[in-house]
């Protein structure tokens, strides 16, 4: 399976590191043509105004804005969840806009803008799996169409839509690898 990992800002090497440990290969998207021929896409973390920014610049955003509309699976963490969604709060414009969810950026409040946790997510293994949060976004609003997978402190961090699934947390910077292959298994 060929996984794409948007390559315009932000923790890349990390996914691809992962999607090699799985047995796949991990292509960096810099430029629309890498888009050709993957099999899923993955937005990392790192800045999501930087990288809405860098789509822009690229000529990227409406092409892979399509792709998505289209069906090709795509995981957003963390910033690539905040690219994601239709709404966020305190800002008048999103960047891809593609899933119906508004979130809230650096949701947690300063003295726990980055934390761990060890969370059961059912829908993904029956053990705790580590939750990494780096001055993480929530999801504030949801529509009945979204499925909810992961609730952290009662703030929804984790929701699937068909195609797309969003995580607030960075498994990329932990030696787990279950979440990948849950992404994985979406893009079979
Ligand atoms: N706080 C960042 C943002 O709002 C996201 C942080 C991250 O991706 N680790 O874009």
């Amino acid at each position: 399976m060929k996984i794409g990992v948007l390559s315009l800002q932000g923790d890349v090497i990390e996914h691809i590191n992962h999607i090699t440990k799985l047995g796949h290969v991990g292509i960096e998207v810099k430029k629309l043509e890498d888009m050709e021929g993957i099999n899923g896409i993955i937005l990392p973390g790192g800045e999501s105004t930087t990288i809405g920014k860098l789509l822009r610049e690229t000529k990227m955003l409406i092409p892979l804005r399509n792709k998505i509309l289209s069906g090709l699976p795509v995981w957003g963490t963390c910033a690539g969840m905040i690219l994601l969604a239709k709404a966020i709060e305190g800002e008048i414009d999103g960047h891809l806009k593609v899933m119906d969810i508004k979130v809230k950026r650096n949701a947690y409040g300063s003295q726990i803008n980055s934390f761990k946790r060890e969370v059961i997510i059912s829908e993904i293994s029956g053990e705790p799996l580590p939750l990494v949060f780096i001055r993480g976004p929530v999801i504030t609003e949801v529509t009945s169409n979204v499925k909810i997978i992961c609730k952290v402190f009662d703030k929804i961090v984790a929701v699937k839509q068909n195609n797309m699934f969003v995580t607030a947390f960075h498994p990329e910077l932990t030696n787990n690898l279950e979440i990948h292959k849950y992404f994985i298994n979406m893009c079979k």
